[in-house]
């Protein structure tokens, strides 16, 4: 089965849309989310437009801070991430990555995000409490991925999970997250001998390399689920995953493409956790309506 989520990502967002329209009646208060981009990346910029689009669709504020990167040093993105963290008017902040590479300890600009407004949950005390089993805010790409497989039904408890991967936006954070759904977890990187064989012994196999049709039919067990994750360019510079998709659909019992797969409901997420942040804002800080 090859699974475009087109229908799931509308459903959440008319759930989301409907959520929000009801708070903003009782409580007259719009969900702000700030993103933050530095430079004019070409893809960022694309990610940033969808972002920006889909906010509009379900009725938060998307606001954009572009700075070129002549224009802020990291010490000025601190200072302006720390103005955002206290504005009172903003529910969720998202600095788009790749920062340039001025800005090389990206780590140490994430951790200035205050934990409840960060809606990626990239900052330690969010990766943290998800490696714990605190609830806590998911990274949207990881979240994206395990809604997929929950909206098809599928059993994971005691699967073997391969992971292609270990970055700490989707590799690290998709293992801590399939673990805790009990799956047994093999992470394979470009330190793994025999990635193969790995492959071919997953019940699940999600991947996020960004190595474009790296994993071929013969690396997949027939009947795998197969989530593809990455987003390059082919030969011929269409958008492709690292799934050679064309080979492994036949084989796979259940496939996502790129484009329309991961990358449409990782937006989704982005407007779910941004909701549960507005939502968490405005029961917990009643004072602030005004
Ligand atoms: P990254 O470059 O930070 O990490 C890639 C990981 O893959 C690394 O851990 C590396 O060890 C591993 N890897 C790379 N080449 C390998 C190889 N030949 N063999 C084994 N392991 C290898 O990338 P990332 O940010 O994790 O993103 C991965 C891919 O997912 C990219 O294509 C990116 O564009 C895409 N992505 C998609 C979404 C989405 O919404 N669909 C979101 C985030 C990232």
């Amino acid at each position: 089965m090859i699974f475009y989520t087109n229908d799931l990502v509308e459903k959440y967002k008319q759930e989301i849309k409907q959520e929000i329209k009801h708070f903003k009646k009782k409580q007259g208060i719009t969900p702000v989310l700030s993103v933050v981009q530095i430079g004019n990346d070409f893809a960022s910029n694309i990610y940033v437009r969808n972002k920006q689009k889909a906010c509009l669709d379900v009725g938060i504020d998307c606001k954009l801070h572009n700075f070129a990167e002549k224009e802020i040093t990291p010490l000025q993105l601190v200072k302006f991430i720390k103005e955002l963290n206290d504005n009172k008017r903003v529910h969720a902040i998202l600095i788009q990555l790749p920062l340039p590479s001025s800005f090389f300890n990206v780590n140490n600009i994430l951790n200035v995000i205050d934990k409840t407004k960060d809606v990626d949950g990239f900052c330690p005390y969010n990766i943290g409490a998800l490696v714990l089993g605190v609830p806590s805010v998911i990274p949207c790409t990881p979240l994206a991925v395990l809604n997929i497989l929950k909206s098809q039904n599928f059993e994971i408890r005691g699967k073997h999970c391969v992971i292609l991967g270990r970055s700490n936006i989707v590799g690290k954070p998709m293992a801590a997250l399939m673990l805790s759904e009990s799956a047994t977890i093999t992470v394979c990187h470009t330190g793994t001998k025999n990635l193969a064989d790995f492959c071919r012994s997953a019940d699940i196999l999600i991947c996020a390399t960004g190595c474009p049709k790296f994993v071929t039919q013969e690396m997949v067990k027939p009947g795998c689920i197969v989530i593809d994750v990455g987003i390059s360019r082919d030969e011929n510079q269409n958008c492709c995953g690292d799934v050679d998709f064309e080979n492994v659909k036949n084989k796979a019992s259940f496939i996502t493409p790129v484009p329309g797969g991961v990358g449409p409901m990782t937006i989704a997420m982005l407007l779910k956790n941004t909701l549960d942040l507005y939502r968490t804002s405005i029961l917990h800080s009643p004072a602030q309506l005004n």
